[in-house]
């Protein structure tokens, strides 16, 4: 099974599973899920769940958990149930959790954790005994995140009882009601206190909406019914959004369904049939999420993938508002090595959190230490051929012959700054990413401030290492965010001298012929 994944939910009876498991199968899904609690009531008999659903790829049974929360009780045990589940040959089994409602207090959502736990710790003489299963430790608490976190970490001390995986329970209400931003709080709780190396379920999440924020912070496995239930209520899902199938002029989609059918068309045609019609695209649409995921991540643009769901829909905003609270997280686990795509997209203010850019931005800072006493910061620009930055200038005055001799002495550091990139060193220019980055004219005053001190902070670090320190920034004036900075920079610059550190402003007024955009363009 690889991950991330999402399991369909289906009929453990198939009495009324509208959409065949093998149909399910030919859109590329090798794993379902099935409830194995209304499995038990139906049959009188123990079989194998692959001969009964005729399914041979991966079958995950829930232990009625779900029904606990819509009916507050079930008619099994916690013992029974896993057994059960053991002896029916289910390749990844839950045990029977407690779940917590979204709106309970907190008291009763330290009850639902409480029992959960003790459940796990219940049934590990069974679990461990049934070695063929992959066994499910859910975690509860709900939206009291103290309550989650608590037993996130305590999960991980019984884990080893025999567990192969974490979940994350009964987030199902709010995903219906559309409060990504208190599921992707509970999926960092849980996530940020658990081992990072295993995986974690997170129940109930099957909308295209919701998946890749949840997988960048660390989900890898998910279920939902939302196939059917969204089927059966006439919406179609697609990868920005739900409509009602009323509302559609045109079927935006090219999965056999879509292709074969016009809006119009499906609206006719009546009952059972319109649902399994809906039902696989539905199904082809979450799997095409998936792979777009799966994509996203090998190439390493998981980041700008999130910032297009951002814009997508005000949920997903919410969703991506939420993930930035958790960027220093999301840093400390992304990859330092180039990923296998190509460069660095910068369409957004978003982008300038992608951690790829970040992680470099801040190791330089933290880092990098001038080797020579004279450091120069110019602005960055293609070429990168700094030597040749000032002498090519069509007019030269004062201040610029001051910047050709800098930058031809060797006896100065020289370091390049930009709003995007931060503060990069001359020799690290060639290096991903700052070699292979795109962006637009992005230099809000918010971006040229934090440059500002990323500046001075760099400056500050290096003074604890180099005793004497005569720090030279250059200025031009040709361009609206450079006017900026250097407005901010003398603002600040305070702050250096009073370490005794020398500090000297070259404000460049050659008369550019180079606009900002044809800059741009070259980067
Ligand atoms: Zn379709």
């Amino acid at each position: 099974l690889e991950t991330p994944y999402i399991f369909p939910v289906i009929d453990p009876t198939l009495k009324n599973q509208i959409v065949g498991l093998d149909e399910i199968r030919s859109i590329g899904f090798n794993g379902i899920i099935t409830n194995a609690y209304l499995l038990k009531k139906n049959l009188k008999t123990v079989e194998s769940i692959h001969e009964r659903l005729n399914f041979d790829g991966i079958i995950m049974t829930d232990s009625g958990a779900y029904q606990i929360l819509r009916y507050g009780h079930v008619e099994t045990s916690n013992r029974e149930i896993v057994q059960y589940q053991c002896d029916i040959g289910s390749d990844i089994g839950v045990i029977l959790d407690m779940p917590t409602p979204y709106y309970v207090t907190r008291e009763n959502a330290l009850k639902s954790a409480e029992i959960t736990l003790n459940r796990a710790i219940e049934v590990s003489d069974i679990i461990n005994s049934c070695r063929e299963t992959l066994w499910v430790l859910p975690i509860q608490g709900g939206t009291h995140l103290d309550v989650l976190s608590y037993y996130a970490r305590r999960s991980t001390e019984i884990f080893g009882y025999g567990y192969s995986i974490y979940a994350l329970g009964s987030p199902t209400t709010l995903l219906e009601n559309y409060i990504l931003d208190k599921v992707v709080d509970m999926v960092y709780t849980v996530r940020s206190s658990v081992e990072p190396s295993r995986p974690l379920h997170l129940f109930g999440a099957g909308h295209p909406l919701i998946i890749p924020f949840v997988v960048a912070l660390g989900v890898d496995l998910m279920d939902s019914a939302s196939y059917i239930l969204y089927a059966k209520d006439k919406r179609y899902i697609t990868r920005r959004a739900t409509y009602r199938l009323d509302e559609l002029q045109y079927l935006p989609c090219s999965c056999p369904i879509c292709s074969k059918y016009t809006a119009e068309e499906l609206r006719e045609i009546p009952g059972n049939e319109v649902t399994k019609l809906l039902a696989l695209h539905n199904l082809y649409t979450l799997y095409a999420e998936l792979k777009e995921i799966k994509e996203c991540i090998k190439e390493g643009r998981l980041w700008e993938y999130l910032e297009e769901k951002a814009r997508a829909h005000p949920a997903g905003r919410r969703a991506f508002e939420a993930v930035k609270k958790y960027l220093a997280y999301i840093y400390s686990r992304a990859p330092y090595s180039k990923p296998r795509g190509k460069g660095v997209f910068i369409v957004s203010e978003d982008s300038v959190y992608n951690p790829k850019i970040l992680i470099p931005r801040r190791k330089i800072i933290e880092n990098m230490t001038p080797e020579k006493e004279h450091i120069v910061f110019i602005p960055l620009r293609r070429p990168y051929e700094t030597s040749h930055y000032y002498t090519a200038e069509p007019v030269h005055t004062p201040s610029n012959e001051r910047c050709i001799e800098i930058t031809a002495s060797s006896s100065y550091d020289i370091y390049l700054y930009h709003p995007v990139l931060g503060i990069v060193p001359k020799h690290l220019l060639d290096t991903y990413p700052f070699s292979q980055f795109e962006t637009f004219t992005l230099y809000r005053p918010e971006l040229v401030k934090t440059l500002v001190y990323t500046l001075i902070e760099f400056v500050l670090l290096a003074s604890r290492a180099r005793r004497s320190l005569k720090v030279h920034v250059i200025v031009n004036d040709d361009t609206e965010w450079q006017r900026m900075f250097a407005v901010h920079l003398k603002h600040h610059v305070k702050i250096l001298r009073s370490k005794g550190i020398e500090f000297h402003l070259i404000e460049n007024n050659a008369k550019r012929v180079t606009s900002e955009l044809d800059d741009q363009h070259l980067i």
